[in-house]
């Protein structure tokens, strides 16, 4: 079984927007052992459309589709689809109600373009779409040899939309597809502190095709993740499965694994600070306040009141990093202060030193700690990197203060 993904949109042809939608797709279907032979990116163009379609039914037994199923002008998937199926486009009322309910629930009149998003090919399914107006389409299209026909899942282009109608109802459908049955689980471990080939050569050949859980690595802004995916016949027997992978990845990573699913550093860092009944205040210079943004959302997702604000000074400031933790801290009688700075300010000749050197200073209970970070990458990864160090240093002195941690050592997840 092979698959084609197929992405609509001029915003995409013409370079404007970035297709994400279709490398998310691929590792989606890369998980389930699906493997994708062709990308196709195409206009908002009904010919370009029927070419296309007609093009990945006959080399794909599986086709997902995204981009195309809004309610303007431009949107002809729906058309694409019915005509290349050869069947007419047809008002499904219970798909109808439901768009037209949404539009109820926000007190506004549902334009009648949007009529649209309720029309069908006779013969398809429509694909429920919980966090918008548009639903998906699920349609069999025969294939010109005979034999089973090319299964086709066109969903919406907004990709958070994309990824829950994948996760409620694509995925589970393909599964069901495979010729092993059963079910699939996942748990993914975030890591930080690591590149992405260090991590891989602390764990024992664990990242290989063909093992059984299966284990994967990304890497995205400085965070790891470590994807384990379990194959059984049900729930439980995935999870049996899941469970010794990540307790052996858990042990060769010790405190560089900081959380699981979604976690950020920060996350784990607010967490780290409400269970030993600390708080943080921060302190930065050039880095646009990101460190107080990033801990203010992961308190306010956390419902924890453990962050004590934050302040932003300008690159004139003369005040040595350490020194302004010291006065934030006392300022405000959090138990941990943040400062984050660049080594050199306000100076025009060179000190030696690198110009994008940046000094961290966590003080707390047991004293201060100092990290100098060289800032590397590009543009916002570099502010987020830094971000993100700054944080996992509040992480793990936060875990060393936790009831019944020794001071020096610890695991923090
Ligand atoms: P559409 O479903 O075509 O109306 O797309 C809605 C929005 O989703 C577009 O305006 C884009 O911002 C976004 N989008 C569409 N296709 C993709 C894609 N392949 N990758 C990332 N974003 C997309
Ligand atoms: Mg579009």
């Amino acid at each position: 079984m092979r698959a084609e993904v197929i992405s609509i949109g001029d915003e995409l042809t013409t370079g404007q927007r970035l297709d994400t939608n279709s490398q998310w797709i691929s590792r989606e279907l890369g998980v389930l052992g699906i493997p994708v032979a062709f990308h196709t990116t195409i206009t908002d163009s009904l010919d370009d459309g029927l070419d296309a379609f007609q093009i990945a039914v006959a080399r794909a037994e599986v086709v997902i589709v995204t981009g195309g199923l809004g309610p303007t002008a431009d949107d002809l998937t729906r058309e694409v689809l019915a005509a290349v199926a050869g069947e007419p486009l047809e008002l499904v009322a219970t798909a109808l109600a439901d768009v037209e309910s949404r539009f109820a629930n926000r007190g506004v009149a549902m334009p009648a373009s949007n009529r649209q998003q309720a029309m069908f090919p006779r013969g398809s399914v429509p694909i429920p779409n919980p966090e918008g107006t548009a639903p998906g389409i699920e349609i069999a299209i025969p294939r010109a040899g005979g034999g089973a026909p090319a299964r086709v899942f066109a969903l919406p282009g907004v990709p958070g939309e994309m990824h829950s109608m994948w996760q409620a109802t694509v995925g589970p459908a393909l599964l069901k597809m495979l010729p092993e049955a059963g079910t699939i689980r996942f748990r993914r471990l975030k890591c930080f502190g690591a590149g992405e080939s260090a991590i891989e050569a602390m764990l024992p050949d664990l990242i290989r095709r063909g093992r059984d859980p299966l284990v994967g690595i990304t890497a995205h802004e400085a965070t790891i993740t470590l994807r384990i995916a379990a194959r059984g016949d049900h729930d439980a027997a995935c999870e049996e499965k899941i469970a010794p992978t990540e307790a052996l990845i858990r042990g060769c990573l010790g405190e560089l694994v900081y959380g699981t699913e979604d976690d950020e550093v920060e996350d784990a860092a607010i967490r780290n600070l409400a269970a030993s009944g600390g708080s943080v205040a921060t302190v930065e210079i050039g880095s646009l306040g990101l460190v107080a943004a990033l801990l203010a959302q992961a308190a306010a997702r956390e419902k924890s009141g453990c962050f004590a604000g934050g302040v932003v000074l300008p690159l004139t400031t003369v005040l040595p990093v350490a020194e302004l933790a010291e006065l934030r801290r006392r300022e405000t009688g959090a138990t941990f202060a943040l400062a984050v700075g660049p080594v050199v300010r306000n100076s025009a000749s060179g000190s030696g030193r690198p110009a994008d050197a940046v000094e961290m200073v966590l003080v707390g209970p047991a004293g201060a700690v100092t990290i100098c970070h060289t800032l590397g990458g590009a543009g916002t990864v570099r502010l987020s990197r830094l971000a993100k160090t700054a944080l996992d240093m509040l992480r793990k002195g936060a875990a060393r203060s936790l009831p019944g941690t020794p001071s020096g050592s610890g695991e923090t997840s």
